[in-house]
């Protein structure tokens, strides 16, 4: 598979929010603030990674904030946050070269209650920025960056919570007892597998223990967050080495079992990765899940038929369990069935039906589950695939019969109406109709 081309636009607006975040530091610090970069993009910055995004964390409240910039709403005030927006020109952009919107959080550095609902803290009160610190998940994710100091990066950093030396060292350790941290917010075990495997850290002993003795407590955290962070350490944007120590990590700290739902906490029996080991760059977040589930339950060993019926139901159950959209589901279930048209039906299948199989959405998909199953018939289908799509006809022309064509001819609009079109489509994919109107006789004759 190539790589996908560079992706300039974000580019572009990764650096107008760099650049807005240090314009709202350098305002905010025009009034007397105390105000920095801080979380996620000192850290990225540190480990000579591009931030997602550019978070400022300052001693003024919300309402100040709101004061200074014109383009600014509060989105949790009680919480301390306002969102920043530059559009084209305020950053005083020349009219040649436009910059993109940006939208930036202020946060005001805050000290945090008591979390009843295990999501959000009851009060904040707000404080400095080493108070500030004590809040956040992680010591990598707890530092702050001046951006207007001069000297290398690591000078600019404020680190009161040893997050250099675990930045250096490739730790992620909980700020605070670790328990205690996760008992506020669950969903924190699930953020340390995502940056343990999206920077090939490792969890700091105690902070891993926790987690794992306290692990069916994910249970308690909603469908929704525990899919969001599934999703973004699983799906394509991932490189697939990541998705496979994130799955690692979350089966060696016991998350299985409350992320999947009991039902679907099956022991690993000797569990063989193979269907894991074969997904590729190219994989989804879909066909991920699928490889997981798929190996965890030995299903190997299983005959497709079985195999297949065992991941429908699981893909059903897992729809609730970390709240799918209608189209994954969709996915899920459309590549645990075509594994059994490759698999059993591959060989024997007309042409025009290979080929209708391998311009679905679920053949990529459900390959590599053939992949990983039976590598040498995966390789017979792939090879084939690439013979049917390089014949002249295609792999999925635009059919030269429509029912417009049908009614033209005298036919009234009837259930039969779908039955012709597929016949004459394979006829077209088959090359047994050389022509469109050729294709329209198949079309047009009564069935037998
Ligand atoms: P990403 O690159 O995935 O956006 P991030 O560290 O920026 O990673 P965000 O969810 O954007 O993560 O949060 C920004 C910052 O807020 C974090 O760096 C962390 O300091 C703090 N934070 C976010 N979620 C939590 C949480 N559940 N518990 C404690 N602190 C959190
Ligand atoms: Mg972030």
């Amino acid at each position: 598979m190539s790589r996908p081309e560079p992706d300039h636009r974000s580019d572009r607006k990764r650096a107008a929010a760099e650049r807005g975040a240090v314009e709202i530091v350098r305002a905010l610090r025009g009034q007397g603030k105390t105000a920095y970069l801080a979380g996620g993009c000192v850290r990225d910055t540190l480990l000579g990674l591009a931030p997602t995004d550019f978070d400022v964390a300052t001693n003024a409240t919300p309402d100040e904030v709101l004061e200074l910039f014109d383009d600014a709403h509060a989105v949790g005030k009680s919480f301390g946050v306002v969102i920043v927006r530059f559009g084209r020109v305020s950053l005083g952009e020349t009219a040649g070269s436009p910059s993109p919107a940006a939208t930036i959080e202020v946060a005001t550095f805050r000290r945090e209650g008591a979390y009843s609902d295990k999501r959000r803290p009851d009060s904040v009160e707000f404080c400095g920025p080493d108070e500030d610190a004590k809040r956040r998940d992680f010591t990598i994710n707890a530092m702050f960056l001046d951006p207007l100091a001069d000297g290398p990066v690591e000078r600019r950093v404020i680190d009161t919570v040893g997050g250099l030396d675990d930045i250096r060292d490739g730790i992620i350790r909980a700020v605070g007892n670790p328990a205690d941290r996760l008992a506020e917010d669950h969903l924190r075990a699930l953020r340390a597998v995502r940056f343990a495997s999206r920077f090939g850290f490792a969890i700091e002993p105690v902070t891993g223990a926790a987690i794992r003795e306290h692990a069916a407590d994910l249970q308690g955290v909603s469908p929704e967050r525990i899919g969001d962070e599934l999703r973004r350490m699983l799906g394509r944007r991932v490189p697939v080495e990541a998705r496979r120590r994130a799955i690692e990590l979350i089966e060696c700290l016991n998350l299985a079992i409350p992320i999947l739902g009991s039902e679907q906490g099956v022991q690993l029996s000797g569990a063989s990765w193979s269907v894991l080991d074969a997904i590729g760059s190219s994989s989804d977040f879909p066909t991920t899940l699928l490889a997981w589930l798929h190996d965890r339950e030995g299903l190997g060993r299983a005959n497709a038929d079985k195999a297949s019926d065992r991941l429908v139901a699981r893909s059903r159950l897992l729809r609730r369990s970390i709240v799918l959209s209608n189209e994954e589901t969709d996915d899920l279930v459309g590549i645990s069935r075509g594994l059994v048209h490759l698999e059993r039906g591959w060989t024997g299948a007309s042409v025009s039906q290979r080929k209708r199989w391998a311009a679905s959405d679920w053949f990529d998909g459900a390959l590599v589950l053939l992949n990983g199953r039976n590598p040498d018939a995966a390789s017979r289908v792939q090879s084939d695939r690439n013979s049917l799509a390089s014949d002249p006809i295609g792999l999925a022309p635009e059919p030269w019969v429509s029912g417009d064509d049908l009614i033209a001819s005298g036919l009234r609009p009837g259930p039969d109406f779908k039955e012709r079109l597929a016949r004459a489509y394979d006829a077209q994919l088959e090359g047994s109709a050389a022509t469109a109107h050729e294709a329209l006789q198949v079309a047009l004759a009564d069935p037998d």
